[in-house]
């Protein structure tokens, strides 16, 4: 039954998005913790509209306990192709990318899957139902106000995870950050394009100026059909071009792409930013893009933000079970997911900063270097060593990350 103006609903831990990290920290919750769960999503179906490039690395599924995987699986690859401007080309396969090498999704049936393993837990879902803001009382969330088909209520819970994904309010209206800057942002636009000419069994990346501060993708969703997108940082548009007039441009450029039709489009933004201080506060959690764990180099969020949600869900858990929801309980949170994710984070935030610094054949020596020097791991400190071995010059500026 959909409530009414001025109700007033009650749960022990709401979670707001009902995206894969959502549903994913909520069913980790509702495995331990049997009191009652609720999700709920604005839109009105799980995964719909899709607002991503579907690429994900495949290592991580066990530990999230998701033990079938063929029906949401569009396309495995062997590895992935790294292009520089001037041409060269870099192959990372298996050996060199170990179980990071991935696969292309269906995100929409990804996303429905993660909730119905959350509804087997007994979590609960209530769509197109929107929170407009956070229930405050004296600095400890209690809750969300809330709005479905117009009328506006009241949830009220012990415990609130904010799971809204990239645009996230929740962390705002509960002053745990700010808006990120501009430099801290990728705008991507993206088609998925059919008939066009091109190698379906590795993803592709095209670095240098054709995308500032970001990279060119091409994921294969099968024979002569590919996810073909563009992430570029936002501190580098002046307003002469947008991201999509970039890819335009570059799908014009090269005939093995421009004979192509797009079948459909899709833009977006995703945080590129180095982890927040915190996401916890009394009664609140930030998981997923939310909580800006997105990997800044790649700009992929699927597999931190599902690493990271499992821990929410179990620590929300015990927070419930123990009957202490207060910022200080909520650290075994933060502790348990920076120890697993942060180094990284921090890691890749500051490669990025260094890389958008690169011009095109700075580019083109990383990658001659890297394709001639037969590294053996996927390492900063070897890709470091191997592009000083070959242009000592190029890595002076990154000596600080060994
Ligand atoms: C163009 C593009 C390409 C990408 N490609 C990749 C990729 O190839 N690989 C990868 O790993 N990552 C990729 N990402 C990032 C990836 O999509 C995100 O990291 C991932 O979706 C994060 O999941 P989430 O559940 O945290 O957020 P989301 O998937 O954004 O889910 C948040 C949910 O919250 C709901 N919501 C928001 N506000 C409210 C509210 N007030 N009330 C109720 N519900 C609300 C939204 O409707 C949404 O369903 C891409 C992103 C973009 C934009």
């Amino acid at each position: 039954m959909d409530p009414d103006e001025g109700d007033i609903l009650e749960c022990d831990l709401l979670v707001v998005g009902g995206g894969p990290i959502g549903s994913t920290a909520a069913r980790f919750a509702a495995k331990n913790y049997s009191g009652k769960i609720m999700v709920i999503e604005k839109r009105q179906e799980i995964g719909s509209p899709v607002r991503c490039a579907e690429g994900i690395s495949t290592g991580w599924l066990d530990e999230l306990e998701i033990e079938k995987t063929e029906h949401f699986m569009s396309k495995k690859v062997l590895g992935a192709k790294l292009y520089s401007p001037g041409g060269h080309e870099l192959k990372i396969g298996k050996e060199l990318a170990g179980d990071e090498v991935g696969a292309v999704m269906e995100r929409d049936i990804f996303d429905k899957e993660m909730a119905v393993l959350a509804g087997r837990e007994g979590v609960d879902y209530m769509l197109k139902t929107s929170a407009i803001n956070v229930i405050e009382e004296e600095g400890r969330v209690k809750g969300v106000k809330a709005r479905k088909m117009g009328d506006e209520f009241t949830i009220e819970a012990d415990l609130v995870i904010g799971a809204d994904g990239f645009e996230s309010q929740i962390g705002r209206w509960a002053d745990i950050y700010d808006s990120l800057a501009p430099k801290d942002i990728m705008t991507c636009f993206q088609y998925r394009m059919t008939d066009i000419d091109f190698d379906p069994d590795h993803t592709h990346f095209f670095l240098g100026s054709a995308a500032p501060g970001g990279y060119l993708w091409i994921f294969p969703k099968g024979e002569k059909t590919a996810n073909v997108g563009m992430g570029v940082q936002l501190s580098q548009l002046d307003g002469s071009m947008s991201v999509r007039d970039y890819l335009d441009r570059f799908i014009e450029e090269n005939e093995w792409l421009n004979q192509g039709q797009a079948i459909d489009m899709v833009a977006g933004g995703v945080s590129v930013s180095p982890p927040p201080e915190k996401v916890v506060k009394d009664g609140l959690m930030l998981v997923g893009d939310a909580a800006r764990v997105v990997d800044p180099i790649t700009g992929g969020g699927i597999a931190n933000g599902m690493k990271q949600a499992k821990i929410a869900g179990e620590v929300a858990a015990r927070a419930l079970n123990e009957n202490d929801t207060s910022e200080e309980f909520l650290q075994k949170y933060e502790e348990r997911w920076r120890e697993k994710l942060e180094d990284k984070l921090w890691r890749n935030y500051m490669a990025k900063e260094k890389a958008v610094q690169l011009d095109d054949e700075q580019f083109d020596q990383v990658i001659d270097a890297l394709s001639d020097q037969k590294i053996e791991e996927m390492s900063t400190e070897a890709i470091l060593l191997a592009v000083g071995e070959k242009y000592p010059g190029l890595i002076e500026s990154f000596q600080d990350m060994m």
